[in-house]
């Protein structure tokens, strides 16, 4: 029992050594700002945390008070019961407006995202200098889109999923909620706010005490192959790049987001993003210009939370300005991209590779506290190759079965139809080469990995079946869902599921003819 608590005590004073160490770190490169913050975690002492959800539905009808434009309602609840609130700005106004979709808080434990959302919601609401931005937006705010999670400052929902992984599969009510308000508002601008974690295990393999980042902000923009390419041109040429000169600015370091991985025993850097699961990539591909944030700021507790904060809040409000001042250059760009989608220009990317490129990594070395470039291999999501491409079908026809899927697709944003009679039409059938199930768990799932060649045949369709036309601008989601072999597709994550043996027929087809059925 003694030998219990020895251990448990020495091993509090070596978390609280650590944190002392790594504030007078932090303090060194990531001094804290002085401005007044209005959000009620800086209303009260730094022991007691960050805003309650209470707190923040408090805070958010104060701010409100006496506006007849906006609407604060909930969107559907959490896992422990907690309405998901939704803050709508749409202000009177005879200008065309952009709509705008902010969102913090969807990893529980990233708190400078909820704080400078809220905070961005204050200056929106409460300083007349900011008022004429919404002349020309229309605005919809999630504070905290993991609601349960964030009261209790731990990252995933109630039940233990990772919901910024959950938007392809939406197994979790709260992603379901926010995919279908999203789709329902219809924003052309999107940015999701996170932090990252500055101290990763791997981290520790790099000089004699570790290193950490160096970057105040990282930038997550897709590159996904499946999201138009006038989609990712523009949000990295405008809406990024005008958010970097405002951090720049600022005197905050910024760049691409990047992670690492351990890879046959060795770490690779992983820069960019391209996954359909995670938001940045799922919202691009409904042809609106997406951008997840990723400042600096996981397990500091409160150490440099101003900072953490303003930097949230000034490219939130970076992203507003470009949206206000850019109007007509952003509807162009997404009626580009709507009618590229609707016409089926680009081809359906079933397998793409990041190039792989020796680079210098900035950042902190721990042991000589300083600055300094290491050489790394990196895996780079911002140079991305297609491998494997099929021609975009005109439709992909469900089998009668596939209920659930077709759900999903729906609260996707994406049009399903029901055939009212059986018909017998040419169709590209996957036929399976191999299935692998995963041993592994991986988000209460085992993946399924899918190879499957197409053939043409003549096939009875019975009454029932869905029908997904691809001649919708929401239409490139379908492409990461339906094609089997995709990292992200419902076949991965085994929405669609049966036992695909070898040389049978999957219950999803391909329609070419360019001719309604
Ligand atoms: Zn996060």
């Amino acid at each position: 029992m003694k030998k219990i608590i020895i251990i448990a005590i020495s091993s509090l004073l070596t978390v609280y050594n650590s944190l002392g160490q790594t504030r007078k770190m932090e303090e060194k490169f990531f001094p804290d700002a002085t401005i007044d913050i209005p959000t009620p975690a800086f209303q009260k002492a730094e022991w007691k945390g960050f805003t309650k959800y209470k707190e923040m539905v408090r805070f958010v009808h104060q701010i409100a008070e006496g506006k007849e434009y906006v609407k604060i309602d909930g969107i559907g609840e959490s896992q422990r019961g907690k309405e998901i609130i939704r803050v709508h700005i749409n202000k009177p106004s005879s200008s065309e407006k952009i709509k705008v979709w902010l969102q913090g808080g969807l990893h529980g434990n990233e708190p400078a995202s909820s704080e400078g959302v809220m905070f961005i919601l204050y200056s929106l609401l409460k300083d007349p200098q900011y008022e004429y931005l919404l002349d020309k937006l229309d605005i919809t705010v999630l504070p905290m889109a993991n609601a349960d999670g964030y009261n209790n400052m731990i990252r995933v929902s109630a039940n233990g999923l990772d919901l910024n992984r959950d938007f392809i599969k939406l197994a979790a009510p709260e992603t379901n909620h926010i995919r279908t308000a999203f789709s329902e508002f219809g924003p052309q601008v999107a940015i999701d706010f996170h932090e990252y974690n500055p101290y990763r295990a791997h981290f520790n393999h790099f000089g004699e005490k570790g290193i950490t980042t160096y970057y105040d902000a990282f930038f997550l923009y897709s590159n996904n192959l499946n999201v138009n390419s006038t989609i990712r041109e523009v949000t990295k040429d405008l809406l990024v790049k005008n958010a970097k000169e405002a951090l720049i600015a600022n005197d905050r370091n910024v760049s691409d987001y990047s992670s690492t991985k351990m890879k046959n025993g060795h770490i690779h850097f992983n820069q960019g993003g391209s996954s359909p699961r995670s938001t940045s990539t799922n919202y691009a591909l409904s042809n609106c210009l997406s951008v997840l944030m990723e400042i600096r700021g996981v397990n500091l507790k409160r150490i440099s939370f101003k900072r953490r904060v303003e930097t949230t809040y000034l490219a939130g409000m970076s992203y507003l300005k470009t949206a206000y001042e850019n109007g007509d250059q952003i509807r162009a760009a997404i009626a580009k991209a709507d009618k590229s989608t609707i016409s089926q220009e680009e081809e359906a990317v079933i397998k793409q590779d990041k190039k792989v490129i020796k680079t210098k990594y900035t950042c902190i070395d721990l042991a000589t506290e300083s600055k300094k470039e290491i050489e790394v291999v990196m895996t780079d999501g911002l140079q991305m190759k297609a491998s494997k491409t099929r021609v975009r079908p005109y439709a992909y026809i469900l089998m009668p079965t596939e209920t659930v899927a077709v759900e999903k697709l729906k609260t996707l944003g994406v049009e399903v139809i029901q055939l009212n009679q059986q018909k017998t039409i040419d169709v590209e059938a996957y036929q399976v080469k191999s299935t692998h199930v995963s041993v592994a768990v991986w988000e209460k799932i085992y993946l399924r990995k899918t190879k499957a060649k197409t053939v043409k045949e003549s096939k009875v369709i019975p009454k029932g079946s869905f029908i997904v036309y691809m001649d919708q601008s929401t239409s490139n989601v379908v492409v990461s869902a339906l094609e089997p072999e995709n990292d992200n597709s419902f076949f991965t994550f085994r929405v669609i599921d049966g036992d695909f043996k070898e040389g049978s027929e999957l219950p999803v087809y391909r329609y070419i003819k360019k001719q309604k059925i």
